[in-house]
C-alpha cells in the first residue's frame, strides 16, 4: 500500500485547510500577486512549512509522500499557495540541511519552520537560467567575511525576505565545482531589490 493511515490524516488536514483558508482568497491572490501573510502563519501552525525538515530543527520529520499530499491538496485550491510550502521544504532548507553547520541549522531552520523568518532562493541570473553553472555572481574572501558581487533575477519572494540563499562563484576556475552557497541577510547594507516581475 502506498498510503498509510497517517498519510490519509495528512490529506484530510490539507484538504480542510485548502477549502477553508486557501480557496476563499485564491482569486484575489492571483489578481494582486500578494499572498496574505496571515495564511502563511496558519500554514506554519499547521506544520506545512517543515513537513520534511527533521524534528530536531522544529520540523515534522515527515516523508516525501506527506509532502506530495499537502502540495496536491493545496494546489487544487491555488497553485501559488504551494510555492510557499515547497520553498521552505526544498529549495530553502536543503542547502542548509546538506551543507550547513550545526549552528546554521539551529539559527535558520527553526524560524523557517515557524514562519518567523522568510527565506528566498537566489540562483538564477539574467544570463544564467537553465545553465545555472554559468552564473557570474562572485564571492571573494575579505578577512573573516566574503564580499558578494552580482545580480539575480526571478527570485520568488526576495523583496519580502529576511534571508536569501545566494549562489556565488568562490573559485571560478573550478566551474560548477567552484560555486558556494551563502545565507545573505536581506537587510544588510548593499543588498537591494529591483521591481517585481508580473
Ligand atoms: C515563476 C518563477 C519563479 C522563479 N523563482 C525562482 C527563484 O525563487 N529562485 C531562482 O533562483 N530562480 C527562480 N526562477 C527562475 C527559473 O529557475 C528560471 O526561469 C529557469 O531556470 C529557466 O531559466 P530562464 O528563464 O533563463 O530560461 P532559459 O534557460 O533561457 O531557457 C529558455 C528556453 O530554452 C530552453 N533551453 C535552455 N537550455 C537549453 C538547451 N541546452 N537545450 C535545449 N533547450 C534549452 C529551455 O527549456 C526554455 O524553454 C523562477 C522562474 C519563474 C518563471
Amino acid at each position: 500500500m502506498i498510503f498509510e493511515k497517517e498519510h490519509e490524516l495528512v490529506r484530510q488536514l490539507a484538504k480542510e485547510f485548502a477549502e477553508n483558508e486557501i480557496k476563499p482568497t485564491a482569486e484575489e491572490v492571483d489578481e494582486t500577486s500578494e499572498f496574505p501573510m496571515e495564511i502563511y502563519q496558519k500554514m506554519a501552525k499547521a506544520g506545512f512549512l517543515g513537513i520534511k525538515i527533521p524534528k530536531a530543527y522544529g520540523g515534522s520529520g515527515g516523508d516525501h509522500r506527506s509532502y506530495a499530499i499537502v502540495m496536491e491538496e493545496l494546489a487544487k485550491a491555488s497553485g501559488v499557495s504551494t510555492i510557499w510550502i515547497s520553498s521552505p521544504n526544498s529549495l530553502q532548507s536543503t542547502p542548509i540541511l546538506r551543507d550547513g553547520t550545526e549552528e546554521q541549522k539551529e539559527k535558520y531552520l527553526r524560524p523557517m519552520v515557524t514562519g518567523e523568518k522568510l527565506f528566498a532562493f537566489g540562483l538564477t541570473e539574467p544570463g544564467a537560467g537553465s545553465d545555472a553553472a554559468s552564473i557570474l555572481t562572485t564571492a571573494e574572501k575579505d578577512g573573516d567575511d566574503y564580499i558578494l558581487n552580482g545580480r539575480k533575477t526571478f527570485i520568488t519572494g526576495a523583496p519580502v525576505s529576511d534571508y536569501v540563499i545566494v549562489f556565488a562563484k568562490t573559485n571560478p576556475e573550478l566551474g560548477v565545482k567552484g560555486i558556494s552557497t551563502f545565507v545573505v541577510d536581506s537587510k544588510l547594507e548593499g543588498v537591494s531589490f529591483g521591481k517585481a516581475e508580473n
